[in-house]
């Protein structure tokens, strides 16, 4: 009764894993999972019936028809395979459960009634027609719990579901041995009945040897079963791994890494979707080219990852202005382009623009410092200022880049006349690129005088371009362009050559030994052989090095403070001074400036235009002269135009100054000519400040 009671309990279990085969798997494998789950289930429920008739004895020998035996195995597989094939079904219906239960209630009937049949009593067995059914009952109602729980166990995973999958083959086992018992309980067996299933199959042989056949069947179905289960959930697993990874290169190659926004590839797939779905539905959008103003110099003077931090920071505040629809993509650098969806008018284009200048010029926190960024925007309108995506990316470029030029920290809309600005801008290039072997270079010199005395004691050597087309072209339109292209180099090593020659030739001629100061790119004084090239140019010239002085910007020494360190100190070592220009708009670290070996910062002149006005700019000037000297250094204060600024400066004791108040920067010639002059270097003495003066300045 035991071994018929686990048998039972076993083909309900492989049942079960079975169903969940089927469920998972498709086509071929899936039917090829019913028939052997049919199989191997129809064997389990009918060896059980066998078994179990073992645990009842007869005063007689058994043997069972070969025939009716066979039937009833059919039976068996054919109720396993309806009942399969039912708990396998995408959806199921109540009303199906309850008449698949009845039907396989009554297979299950069926089958146990046949294998009686098999015994050929003789006479016949007698059954109680009401214990029948209770059995036929029995088989029912256990089918159908069996057939529920089925269907809900199978989308069931984890250990709670394993627990109930034992569970419910217990139930179910019980129920069919329930049935089984029952039946036998039914069947009367007349005195001296005999078996009439001669030649048939001994009982009890064929009951062993079906229990083990079975046990054996189920067993295997069961571990294929699990086998099958664990590949499919590593195949599951692996195809999510892959599919994960496979997102994440996509991802990847459409995004920006450092600020996760989408890239130019991704962006560009939005741009042409934008203008098929507007060309249809003849909708505006708008495309906006943002660059932030001063970037590079932030970068430089705080370093490569303070730069990145805030690039970060702008990115989420650009996301944060915009609608879910709108697309922020970073182009690399500080080139930022918004493509706003569907605007109504062009003005809304602006409108948001506004905003998002707003947003960015909101101070950010930047590793404990605060930062303000202005940008510079440039908008174009599908489908009036271009309807390809080259024409609407280029001009929104054009109008960011006008801007620039107007200003910077504003926005602008695409206007033809700036296609046309770009086309000079070209063909600037092309003619500054031969500026130099056709000598339209020339240098002009402006005065640095001594605050306390007025007399010049130094000159700095300005650059200007005479173009045949232009004419006089000021440094500030052509040396941005001129680092673009690579021409600084040898520009600069010609201005400097020139103002050695030029001022050692003055000295020749037995004119006031000045000192000559020459400005440097950034892009100068990142070249390696810095140094050498200065060496080389004073051996050259003749010109004594103490006659030479440099005029660095902040920015350029902050970049890399510790090769600048070594640069200067290799340059002063030539008796070069060196001075720090536009002092003030930069950033400085003290530590570093007392390494530098410096001689001269340059105030700024923007601090010095408002000195009497603004007690901002009063107080910034007064601290760098402070500062200058607690350094000893000397403190030259540049832009000077009126008697005013220069009497404001010569209170908080700065040592010298240059502006126009002296002398505007002016031809060679004609600085010779002051040179000439007798007591040309001399300025005129001023009034001692007064007190009053500077109180009310400040
Ligand atoms: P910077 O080195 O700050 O030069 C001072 C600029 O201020 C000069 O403009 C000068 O003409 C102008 N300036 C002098 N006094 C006054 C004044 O009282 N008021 C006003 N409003 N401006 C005054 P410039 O010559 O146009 O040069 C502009 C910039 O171009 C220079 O600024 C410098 O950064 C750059 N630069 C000039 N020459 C060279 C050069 O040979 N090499 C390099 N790398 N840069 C140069
Ligand atoms: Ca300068
Ligand atoms: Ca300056």
């Amino acid at each position: 009764m035991l071994l018929s009671v686990f048998v039972a309990m076993l083909a309900s279990y492989t049942a079960l894993s079975l169903a969940g085969r089927v469920t998972e798997t498709e086509g071929r494998a899936s039917t090829l999972w019913l028939a052997g789950g049919a199989v191997a289930m129809g064997c389990g429920i009918w060896s059980m019936h066998f078994i179990g008739m073992l645990a009842f004895s007869l005063p007689i020998r058994l043997s069972y028809d070969l025939l009716w035996t066979l039937v009833s195995l059919l039976v068996a597989i054919g109720v396993s395979a309806f009942a399969l094939r039912i708990v396998t079904r995408p959806t199921i219906h109540r009303l199906d459960i309850l008449l698949g239960g009845v039907l396989m209630g009554a297979g299950i009937s069926s089958m146990h009634y046949l294998g009686m049949a098999a015994l050929k009593m003789n006479p016949g067995i007698y059954y109680d027609p009401a214990v029948v059914a209770v059995s036929v009952v029995i088989a029912v109602v256990a089918s159908i719990v069996a057939l529920w729980l089925a269907f809900t166990l199978r989308s069931a995973y984890g250990l709670v579901a394993q627990v109930k999958k034992a569970g419910a083959a217990a139930a179910m086992g019980l129920a069919v041995i329930a049935m089984h018992y029952t039946g036998m309980a039914a069947a009367r067996f007349g005195l001296g009945s005999i078996c009439t299933a001669t030649g048939g199959v001994n009982a009890d042989w064929l009951a062993m040897l079906v229990g083990m056949a079975a046990m054996s069947l189920l067993t295997i179905t069961l571990l294929l079963s699990v086998v099958d289960a664990r590949l499919a959930a590593r195949t599951a697993n692996l195809v999510d791994s892959l599919s994960h990874a496979n997102s994440q290169l996509h991802h990847l190659a459409l995004h920006d890494t450092l600020t996760r926004l989408p890239n130019r590839s991704l962006l560009e797939d939005r741009i042409t979707q934008a203008i098929t779905a507007s060309g249809r539905s003849g909708k505006r959008f708008a495309l906006m080219f943002i660059d932030l103003d001063r970037f590079k110099t932030i970068n430089d003077s705080m370093g490569h990852h303070y730069g990145d931090k805030l690039l970060q920071e702008v990115a989420t505040r650009l996301t944060s202005g915009l609608r879910a629809e709108d697309t922020v993509a970073r182009l690399g650098g500080d080139e930022f382009v918004v493509l706003l969806a569907e605007i109504g008018t062009p003005t809304g284009a602006g409108t948001v623009a506004q905003k998002l200048l707003e947003v960015l010029a909101v101070p950010m926190d930047i590793e404990g410092q605060q930062q303000s960024v202005s940008g510079s925007i440039g908008i174009s309108i599908f489908p009036e200022d271009g309807t390809t995506l080259r024409e609407l990316m280029s001009n929104a470029d054009s109008a960011m880049y006008h801007a620039k030029k107007v200003g910077r920290g504003n926005y602008q809309f695409f206007a033809p006349e700036m296609n046309a600005a770009a086309g000079a801008r070209l063909q600037m290039e092309q003619s500054l690129r031969r500026a130099l072997e056709r000598k339209e270079f020339e240098l002009h010199y402006q005065p640095k005088v001594d605050v306390a005395s007025g007399a010049v004691v130094a000159m700095e050597a300005l650059v200007r371009w005479r173009c045949p087309t232009r004419g006089l072209v000021p440094p500030n339109d052509f040396i941005g362009v001129a680092e673009e292209i690579g021409l600084i180099i040898p520009l600069g090593a010609w201005v400097l050559r020139t103002a050695c020659e030029q001022n050692q030739a003055w000295q020749v001629a037995g004119l006031a030994r000045l000192r000559v100061a020459v400005n440097l790119s950034a892009y100068q004084f990142r070249q390696k052989d810095l140094p050498e090239l200065v060496a080389a140019v004073l051996e050259e010239t003749g010109m004594p090095g103490e006659y030479l002085e440099l005029e660095v910007t902040e920015s350029v020494v902050m970049h890399n403070p510790q090769d600048a360190v070594r640069i200067l100190e290799q340059l002063s070592a030539q008796g070069i001074h060196i001075s720090v220009d536009d002092f003030g708009t930069g950033y400085s670290s003290l530590s570093y400036l007392k390494q530098f070996r410096l001689d001269t910062l340059k105030i700024d002149r923007s601090f010095v235009r408002d000195i009497n006005s603004d007690a901002d700019d009063a107080a910034i000037v007064r601290s760098v002269i402070a500062l200058a000297h607690s350094l000893r250094l000397q403190v030259i204060a540049e832009g000077v135009e009126t008697a005013e600024q220069l009497e404001y400066l010569r209170a908080l004791e700065c040592d010298q100054y240059q502006g126009y108040l002296r002398s505007k920067p002016v031809p060679a010639a004609e600085f010779e000519a002051m040179l000439r002059a007798p007591g040309g270097l001399m300025g005129p003495m001023l009034p001692p400040a007064t007190v009053a003066h500077i109180g009310r300045a400040a």
